[in-house]
């Protein structure tokens, strides 16, 4: 049995408040920017390229099950992650989808995969026979590395893959797929390069009589900048949460951010006086002045090494938090917000009045950029859906 913990139950006995009441924090995320994003590609693609939306680490921290359902109202084909928990996740929702299972899970998780309804990925053979002797009906997408040297069968085996899966009666090819490389050095060479041994690959299945259903091998930087590696279907990820790096690709995408806001509370605010003694020396921390205590800490996403440079809104003014970084609380400068009191909000990203804190500026910050921002969301901040 599969036991995911969840305090709800618990919530709605006692009658409290929702999650984000009681821990004073939470993500604000926008569905609706994350349906026009699926718009935006959709209405670039041929009719007949589907979607496999990639929901990797927990939909790129918004919630792989609601982002799943939302994509799924738009018509997306089909959904990919590596864990089980977002798998999982998504299922909950109801969404009863194509779901390919990148490389992650071992055979030990047959029975959850099978119950799942998962298509598992399958770079070689000794992975097909594992796989096989746990699985009787089995639905695979073999993988190939173009040249990523990750997981994937290298271009000159995996045709003899192909042969081993198409041979075995219990075992359905749904596809082939790829996953462009993102080493230096990057660039329209390399990724031409890296279509080209695709090419070559399905050319040689087709001889063969093997070419499976589905060739797919762009990501949101293939989506944007390779329309003519769109094949039968495409996995973007990053492209759905409105990142998209080095944009201005040959396919221009207006797109919006999914994560619109990061808050949380002051937990305290307090007149430093001398009778706490020495003052440690800590950039910024002064007899007198004004100190507040936001709510969140490195154990929530935000840098442990936190730089000197970082501000938030309170009241609608920028105060600067003070390192060092606490796991779940870190110090604020109050000196001009003097009317901050208990319970404030602080707002880490968005909008508070007339002040915003920008992805980038934030990404920068926390010495990350926009897509490894998504990253650092951590899974127990509740997630409030606009
Ligand atoms: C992460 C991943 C994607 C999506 O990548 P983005 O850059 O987020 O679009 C697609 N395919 C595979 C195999 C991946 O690992």
């Amino acid at each position: 049995m599969t036991t995911i913990a969840n305090s709800r139950p618990l919530l709605d006995q006692t009658g409290m408040c929702d999650d984000a009441t009681l821990r004073g924090s939470c993500y604000e995320i926008d569905l609706e920017a994350i349906r026009h994003n699926y718009r935006q590609l959709r209405a670039q693609l041929g009719g007949h390229v589907k979607v496999y939306a990639c929901l990797k680490r927990n939909g790129y921290g918004c919630g792989a099950g609601p982002v799943a359902a939302a994509l799924a109202s738009e018509g997306a084909y089909g959904f990919a992650v590596a864990s089980l928990m977002d798998a999982i996740a998504i299922r909950r929702e109801g969404v009863s989808h194509p779901l390919l299972l990148y490389p992650g899970p071992g055979i030990a998780a047959a029975r959850t995969i099978e119950a799942l309804g998962l298509t598992v990925s399958i770079s070689s053979i000794d992975e097909l026979r594992q796989w096989r002797s746990v699985i009787g009906s089995l639905s695979v997408f073999i993988k190939v590395d173009l040249g990523f040297f990750r997981a994937g069968a290298t271009p000159l085996s995996v045709c003899d893959l192909l042969a081993a899966a198409e041979d075995d009666q219990r075992v359905r090819v749904e596809g082939i797929y790829a996953h462009m490389s993102e080493l230096p050095p990057a660039g329209s060479q390399m990724a031409q390069a890296q279509y080209g041994r695709m090419r070559a690959v399905v050319m040689h299945a087709e001889r063969l009589g093997l070419r499976p259903p589905l060739v797919m091998m762009s990501s949101t930087n293939g989506v944007l900048n390779h329309p003519e590696m769109d094949f039968d279907a495409v996995d973007p990820g990053a492209l759905f949460f409105g990142v998209a790096e080095g944009s201005l690709g040959s396919r221009s995408m207006p797109l919006q951010p999914a994560l619109k806001t990061v808050r949380t509370r002051l937990v305290s605010v307090k007149r430093v006086d001398r009778s706490l003694g020495t003052v440690p020396e800590i950039a910024g921390l002064r007899r007198g002045m004004l100190l507040g205590v936001i709510g969140m800490g490195w154990g929530d996403g935000l840098p442990r090494q936190l730089p000197p440079n970082v501000t938030a809104l309170v009241r609608g003014r920028r105060a600067r938090l003070l390192p060092p970084s606490h796991l779940e609380h870190i110090r604020i400068d109050l000196s001009d917000v003097p009317d901050a009191r208990f319970g404030d909000e602080v707002v880490l990203l968005g909008k508070q009045a007339h002040q915003t804190i920008t992805h980038e500026e934030i990404a920068s910050q926390w010495g990350t950029d926009v897509v490894g921002l998504y990253g650092l969301l951590r899974d127990h901040i509740p997630k409030i859906y606009l």
